[in-house]
């Protein structure tokens, strides 16, 4: 659920869910989806090749051919094409995804993979890992802003902490979006993400910025697309601890009054143990709630940086 309690969806191919659905009639259950995740958000399960059809079980298929156009042929029976059953059901599935704020896929799948897919040659031979399975090719085209990541990914402790926050993130604009977008609500989402955004680019967030101080009412549909677009592109754009350090710092200031000299030298400290990778994100982070809960400050009651996801999730304690 989100902080206003509406249901966070995110689509995940079937078989993470431990559904038999794969060609030889087995899954793929993922613990820490069907565990963690599960109990965050609400999973919308989708097989493109069963429900295209292919039956169960089924012959295995491979991506051969062109790596941008290939086609879906069987691994045994190579005269077996089902590139035309997978991309029609494709083409009507990405549609009835509205309101997904992310995406989970099944890696190296013809038809899930979002990466790396292996794509053989027509005459046979080696596979070159360039492809992009079917379905999740016409899943990016339809949704671009959707945050989409594979299960062995997920695996990455930085990949998983910026795959998450994008889906919090996409959702907050979707119930923006919902409320009706005026310039308003806009200048306070992104006023509310400023220090996230500072956290993976501040350059490019501060350009953000810029955009939104200099909106154009008559043009506000136009804009607002743009600006998303440059959220969600900045987001996916990994963070480090140098850029962390430098929130930490920026978030710092806004207590040098109201903190004595003994506080100001232990929160410089932990800064700088995480800024040399002794202890992970949540210590200073950790810090920083206690002294703003002693010392409100307005600005930073509103970020989203200090509690971007759940705390449950506990993703930044190994960051
Ligand atoms: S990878 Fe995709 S197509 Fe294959 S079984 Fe899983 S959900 Fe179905």
């Amino acid at each position: 659920m989100s902080e206003a309690g509406a249901p966070l969806r995110v689509g995940i191919s079937s078989c993470l869910l431990g559904s038999a659905v794969r060609f030889d009639g087995g899954h793929k259950r993922d613990s820490y989806i069907c565990g963690t995740l599960a109990d965050q958000f609400d999973l919308v399960p989708v097989c493109p090749e069963f429900e295209a059809g292919l039956g169960l079980p089924r012959p295995p298929i491979r991506l051969v051919g062109d790596v941008d156009h290939p086609r879906a042929v069987g691994v045994r029976q190579p005269d077996l094409d089902v590139t035309a059953a997978l991309a029609a059901h494709a083409a009507s599935r990405v549609e009835t995804l509205a309101g997904l704020c992310g995406y989970i896929l099944k890696k190296d799948s013809p038809s899930c993979g979002m990466e790396r897919v292996k794509v053989y040659p027509e005459q046979g031979g080696a596979g070159v890992r360039q492809g992009v399975g079917i379905f999740a090719r016409a899943l990016r085209a339809r949704w671009p802003l959707l945050p989409v990541e594979e299960e062995g990914r997920l695996g990455d402790p930085v990949l998983r902490e910026n795959f998450i926050q994008r889906v919090f993130v996409l959702h907050r604009w979707q119930q923006l979006v919902a409320q009706g977008l005026t310039k308003a609500r806009l200048v306070d989402f992104h006023a509310r993400h400023k220090l996230v955004l500072m956290g993976h680019h501040p350059g490019e967030a501060k350009r953000l910025g810029q955009r939104v101080a200099t909106l154009d009412g008559r043009r506000l549909q136009s804009q607002a697309d743009a600006y998303i677009q440059g959220v969600m592109a900045l987001l996916a754009r990994r963070t480090s601890r140098a850029r962390q350090v430098n929130v930490l710092q920026h978030l710092a200031g806004y207590l040098k009054r109201a903190l004595d000299a003994e506080d100001r030298a232990e929160l410089g400290a932990v800064i700088a143990a995480y800024r040399h990778g002794e202890v992970p994100l949540v210590v200073p982070l950790t810090l920083f709630r206690h002294h703003f809960r002693r010392h409100p400050d307005p600005y930073i009651d509103r970020q989203h940086y200090l509690e971007p996801h759940p705390r449950e999730l506990m993703l930044r304690n190994v960051l």
